[in-house]
């Protein structure tokens, strides 16, 4: 397993895998591996014969008042992570200075899908999925992968990254890894470090919301007040949480519906605060037809 760091080291890399006629995944992440990480790259070495895991903390991803700062970065941790799983060709771990080579203030090119931004963490998080769409073109460009692995973790993130890749012809297919949980249902995340005991114990109310959302959608409900009710009325059992969103879109335009159409595709997401960390969760649903 190779560490690499400068852009340009990693581009001939990839370069010369590609001439060679290698298979090319990539896995990008902020860092502070888990479980879920490692899916994304169980499913990246059953698709390709290179793999390469960036770990990159993305300060044009962050918002003022985010976690940018405190975000965990155990990087001896995730090497070593990464080593013993097995089956990563490369780490590409680029400084800061190699993406934002005069700070993020002075950068100018931006990549982004204003509508898509609109709803969910979108709403919320302004500017948040201009760094994400940003940061994956320059990781795109850096690795040029055949295939990205992402998690439906993030299926807002991932939804936008696939509209991306066909709007621009970047040519690489995208792959959605649904998300790993802990076994009383709440999602693996970075973040969940963040939470005490106590709030530890309630988060599990976000993958309650979630999945009691897809049992009504599956059921044939056609009202998307009612799904919001259920998910609002499971994440009120936890006394501590501080719903930022419960939302039911489409998973095309990312807007709200005013009704689901059998056979529509949708997306029921959450996002909740403990204290100051921020929590999401979310179900993709395939409404069965009339
Ligand atoms: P992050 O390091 O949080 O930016 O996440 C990097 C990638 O891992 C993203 O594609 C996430 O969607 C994915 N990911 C994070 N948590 C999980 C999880 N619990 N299950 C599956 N994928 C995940």
């Amino acid at each position: 397993m190779q560490v690499i760091r400068s852009v340009e080291e990693m581009q001939a890399h990839a370069e010369a895998q590609r001439c060679a006629g290698t298979t090319l995944a990539l896995v990008p992440t902020m860092g502070a591996l888990h479980r879920g990480h490692l899916a994304l790259v169980e499913a990246a070495k059953g698709r390709a014969n290179h793999v390469t895991v960036s770990i990159f903390v993305n300060p044009t991803q962050f918002g003022p008042g985010e976690d940018y700062e405190r975000y965990p970065r155990p990087l001896d941790d995730d090497l070593a992570m990464l080593e013993e799983s097995g089956g990563v060709d490369v780490v590409f771990v680029p400084p800061p200075e190699a993406f934002y080579p005069k700070g993020v203030a002075a950068h100018r090119t931006w990549v982004q899908a204003p509508e898509l931004e609109q709803h969910l963490c979108g709403s919320t998080r302004p500017g948040h999925f201009r760094g994400v769409t940003t940061v994956v073109t320059k990781l795109f460009n850096s690795c040029r992968p055949h295939l990205g692995v992402f998690g439906l973790k993030d299926a807002q993130q991932f939804l936008i990254l696939r509209r991306l890749v066909h709007d621009l012809n970047f040519g690489i297919e995208l792959v959605g890894v649904p998300t790993v949980r802990e076994p009383d249902g709440l999602a693996l995340s970075s973040r969940n470090r963040y939470l005490n005991a106590d709030e530890r114990a309630q988060a599990v109310v976000l993958s309650q919301a979630v999945t009691a959302a897809r049992a009504q959608l599956l059921e044939g409900e056609q009202h998307p007040g009612a799904i919001v009710d259920t998910m609002r009325r499971e994440l009120a059992k936890a006394p501590d949480a501080n719903v930022q969103y419960a939302e039911v879109v489409d998973t095309e335009t990312i807007q709200p519906l005013t009704r689901i159409v059998p056979g529509q595709e949708v997306l029921a997401a959450v996002a909740v605060f403990f204290g100051k960390t921020r929590l999401i969760d979310n179900t993709l649903v395939q409404v069965p037809a009339a």
